[in-house]
């Protein structure tokens, strides 16, 4: 870097082009400048990469970045480039040609930052190489990869603690999103990080707006949400198989939603296709498993939906973090419903394994369905799970619009001893569907096959919908008030919890949408909850041009736009017209060097409008 620079403040400001540091990003580049460990933990879209980057800058010697997202090396990179920065990469997608002028270039100390992923890193040629060399720090990215519990796990990440065997006085820093007290421990103890300076920052991200909403008919209901809230934007949409995947891609598609499928089941060329195409075009919707987002740094992304309900809330916050990395107002909808508790425990009673094993998904799945059963604040019961506490946060569903809440002890009652019922007196089970029916007092062919109209508990839920009693059943399924049978058919029983509801022991408090809220979104088509962003319409017109100069730009150097500019500083453009260099070199993201290749034509496109 330019001997001009001294400072990290002055890296921030004139490399990236930023005012100020955010949260601990200060303390942790200084820590590890002057050659400390540390252990980052932050949201997605925090800001860990500036963590590493400047002090590599600021140390002599190259920065090593392990990272196991080969696929999005190359981004990283480039963006690096465009900023001015001597940044490179090894992996398996280069031949040993291009290898060979890399590694060259590390000895001959003309790098300041190297990216690597882990397999590469651990071969005798590559360590020889770091060698003989200079090193100015490790980065471990990604750094629950080592977590064996996790879905991210990465054997070679065991390895890697030999870096502090080789180069004890080389600075190592661990990053990641995933963050619970357990992962934390198990990253530190594992990557021989026990002695370094653990530095947690606010999980909460503010400009997120978390939703969860009843699923009825979810495609209907994700569709109705793209076009109301988010036509024409950038967004993720996760399902929980391939199958699922495909349809809804393709259902999308044809309701006229530019959008692509993600999944493990793809091959690599059409993954790496249809990544690159999200990455780089606007406002395309990937529909994805979970193998789809790590590392994908897209900033603006701004929606992530999710159709099933997620596994864990550890990875559901990972991934609708994905959403508004550029602090710009985005949201995290999901839709969740009866099916997907009968589904999720299904699940987990049939994975092998220990019964250790399957406890701790049941445990993460109750945190899961806690979050969505709340009648608090999203947020708090969120960051709570973190181990952070905040005040409601005003802009998640439950604060904006505050559901009821409803004594549902008779209701689960009537439920209750329709079970018991059908269990003691016929010896038969049943599932969600024909239980209703005996409760509305509903005459199916059904009912009447098996004389069930009988019953005394036939008739006795009339006063409730079909769609009240399957809220009814889900909640109870939720808290394992009742159990689901699984051998393929899906029949109800009693737990052991079911008793002191049915002896009115326990009181039980639902969670429903208030009606108004219901009324006025069938009005409407959409909640009207919508975060937006809202420029003036000289403004907008000047961020339209922006934006078009932009593209091509992107086009002519192959890279993704947001790499020549983000957004939200073309945002900021439009609005304050810089009419100098100067002016502009004020507005957040515009860096010496990009202001040196584009100032003039940005300043020419301002002044065209
Ligand atoms: P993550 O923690 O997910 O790795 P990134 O490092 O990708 O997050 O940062 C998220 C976004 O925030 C990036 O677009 C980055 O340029 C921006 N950013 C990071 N630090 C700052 C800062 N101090 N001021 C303004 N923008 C920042
Ligand atoms: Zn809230």
């Amino acid at each position: 870097m330019s001997s001009l620079i001294s400072g990290s403040l002055d890296v921030l400001q004139q490399v990236f082009g930023y005012d100020s540091f955010r949260g601990d990003q200060q303390a942790i580049i200084e820590h590890v400048q002057e050659g400390g460990d540390a252990l980052v933990l932050m949201p997605t879209g925090g800001g860990k990469s500036l963590c590493y980057q400047i002090p590599a800058l600021l140390r002599p010697g190259v920065g090593v970045v392990i990272s196991p997202l080969i696929a999005l090396m190359q981004n990283q990179v480039d963006a690096l480039i465009e900023l001015g920065v001597k940044a490179a990469f090894l992996n398996s997608t280069q031949d040993w040609r291009e290898a060979r002028e890399v590694e060259q270039a590390f000895l001959a100390g003309e790098l300041d930052l190297l990216y690597v992923a882990p397999e590469r890193l651990l071969t005798d040629r590559c360590l020889d190489m770091l060698s003989q060399g200079r090193v100015a720090l490790f980065a471990i990215d990604e750094a629950h990869c080592v977590s064996q519990w996790g879905h991210d796990f990465r054997p070679e990440y065991l390895q890697l603690s030999i870096l502090a065997d080789r180069w004890p006085d080389v600075p190592r820093i661990a990053l990641t999103a995933t963050a619970t007290s357990e992962t934390r421990r198990e990253i530190a103890q594992r990557l021989q990080l026990t002695e370094a300076r653990h530095f947690v920052s606010s999980f909460d991200r503010p400009n997120i707006r978390y939703r969860i909403v009843e699923k009825n008919e979810v495609r209907r209901q994700l569709l109705d949400f793209i076009q109301s809230e988010h036509p024409g934007d950038c967004g993720i949409v996760y399902c929980l198989s391939r199958a699922r995947v495909e349809e809804t891609a393709a259902f999308l598609c044809k309701s006229g939603i530019e959008a692509l499928p993600y999944h493990a089941g793809l091959s690599a060329t059409v993954r790496a296709e249809n990544q690159s195409r999200f990455l780089r075009e606007d406002g395309i919707v990937m529909v994805a498993t979970i193998a789809f987002g790590m590392g994908i740094d897209k900033p603006d992304v701004r929606f992530v939906a999710h159709i099933d309900l997620p596994k864990s809330v550890e990875g559901y916050y990972q991934e609708t973090g994905r959403a508004g990395r550029d602090g710009q107002p985005a949201t995290a909808w999901l839709a969740y419903g009866l099916q997907d508790v009968v589904q999720q425990r299904r699940m987990i009673d049939d994975s092998p394994g220990e019964d250790v094993f399957r406890r701790r998904l049941g445990a993460q799945l109750d945190a899961m369905l806690g979050l969505c059963e709340t009648v608090s604040c999203r947020r708090q019961r969120l960051l709570a799970y973190f181990d952070q506490q905040i005040e409601p946060c005003g802009n998640c569903d439950t604060c904006l619009e505050p559901p009821e809440a409803w004594d549902g002890t008779v209701a689960a009652q009537k439920i209750m001893s329709a079970v018991y019922r059908l269990w003691r007196e016929r010896g038969q089970r049943f599932g969600a569907g024909h239980l209703i029916d005996i409760l509305r007092g509903k005459q199916t062919e059904r009912v009447q096959q098996y004389d069930h109209q009988s019953l005394s508990v036939f008739g006795v839920g009339a006063d409730l919908s079909e769609q009240a009693w399957r809220g009814v059943l889900r909640q109870l399924l939720a808290q394992s008030l009742l159990s689901v049978d699984h051998e393929g058919y899906g029949t109800l029983a009693l737990t052991d919890g079911s008793r002191a509801v049915l002896k009115g022991e326990k009181t039980l408090m639902f969670r429903r949408e208030s009606e108004k809220k219901r009324a006025a979104r069938a009005k409407t088509g959409s909640s009207r909850s919508k975060p937006e962003i809202v420029l003036p319409p000289e403004a907008q017109r000047r961020f339209e041009a922006l934006r078009a100069w932009r593209a091509e730009v992107a086009r002519s150097h192959g890279v993704p736009a947001y790499v020549i500019f983000h957004d939200a500083t073309l945002r900021e453009v439009a609005l304050n017209c810089p009419q100098t260099l100067e002016e502009l070199g004020r507005i957040s993201g515009v860096g010496s060097r990009k202001r040196e290749a584009y100032g003039d034509e940005l300043l020419r496109c301002v002044r065209a409008v």
